[in-house]
């Protein structure tokens, strides 16, 4: 079956994204993080543990991290996911980001698996805040400190959020994996309860990955070059 074939309007789209897909505008992937930080690894700062530790240095990284993300400007992939969700009557955006830049590129079906970096909650009371610009941690009334509302390694995802995420991927027909390892759990298991129930898989990647033994199609190279030659296929 070739792509045109299988892409048709009615057909229930899944589309499930990783920090590949955000790697064009300029924000580091985990595993291709560098630079200022890379004496850190990213499962040693984003951690309960490590907040627990040290509070400054994690709100620091996150700090760091804001300041990537805050200039960082969608790329063609966010965009054709965008047009993709006008295109399909019954799609859902499901993404491991935390960055914000699906919803700028427009898209609002979005299922936002581990958080969103500008969102804070308190460590202590769950209290949700909007974004605080302050270099150092503050402190919620209840005098726990307040951190991004992002999950960390080792914690658990929003029920209500996650479930979506299942029931949805078990009814998808179509089912678009980009720029995601396939290592993170529970993401990493969505494409294959999408297969296991029929649907078509299109996996997008610089290289291949442990769902990739799985799928119908495996399209690799940039999301954003990749998704930029499918566009005519969503309008
Ligand atoms: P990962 O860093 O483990 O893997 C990134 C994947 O993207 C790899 O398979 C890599 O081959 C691929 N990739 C890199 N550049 C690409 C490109 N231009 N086009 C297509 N594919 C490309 O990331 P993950 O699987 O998303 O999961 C790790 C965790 O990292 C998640 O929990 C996520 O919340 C977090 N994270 C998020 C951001 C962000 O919000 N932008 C950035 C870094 C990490
Ligand atoms: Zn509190």
């Amino acid at each position: 079956m070739n792509l045109k074939e299988t892409i048709k309007k009615d057909k229930k789209c899944v589309v499930l994204t990783g920090s590949g897909v955000s790697a064009e505008s300029g924000i580091p992937t985990f595993r291709g993080e560098k630079g200022l930080w890379k004496e850190y690894r990213p499962e040693e700062l984003a951690t309960p543990q490590a907040f627990t530790r040290n509070p400054p240095l994690v709100w620091k990284w996150y700090n760091w991290r804001r300041g990537i993300i805050g200039k960082a400007e969608p790329n063609p992939a966010h965009y054709v996911i965008s047009d993709m969700e006008n295109f399909f009557t019954d799609f859902i955006l499901i993404t491991q980001n935390i960055d914000g830049l699906h919803r700028k590129a427009g898209n609002k079906k979005i299922l936002e698996l581990h958080g969103n970096i500008w969102e804070n909650k308190c460590f202590n009371c769950e209290k949700k805040f909007g974004e605080i610009d302050s270099l150092e941690p503050q402190k919620c009334e209840c005098g726990g400190y307040i951190r991004p509302n992002v999950v960390w390694f080792g914690e658990s995802l929003d029920r209500e959020v996650l479930e979506t995420a299942f029931l949805k991927s078990k009814e998808a027909e179509i089912c678009f994996v980009l720029g995601t390892s396939g290592l993170v759990q529970p993401a990493a298991s969505l494409p294959y309860v999408a297969k296991e129930n029929g649907a078509y898989i299109i996996e997008i990647n610089l290289e291949r990955t442990p769902i990739s033994s799985i799928v119908d199609e495996f399209i690799p190279g940039k999301a954003g070059k990749v998704m930029e030659g499918m566009k005519k296929l969503f309008v």
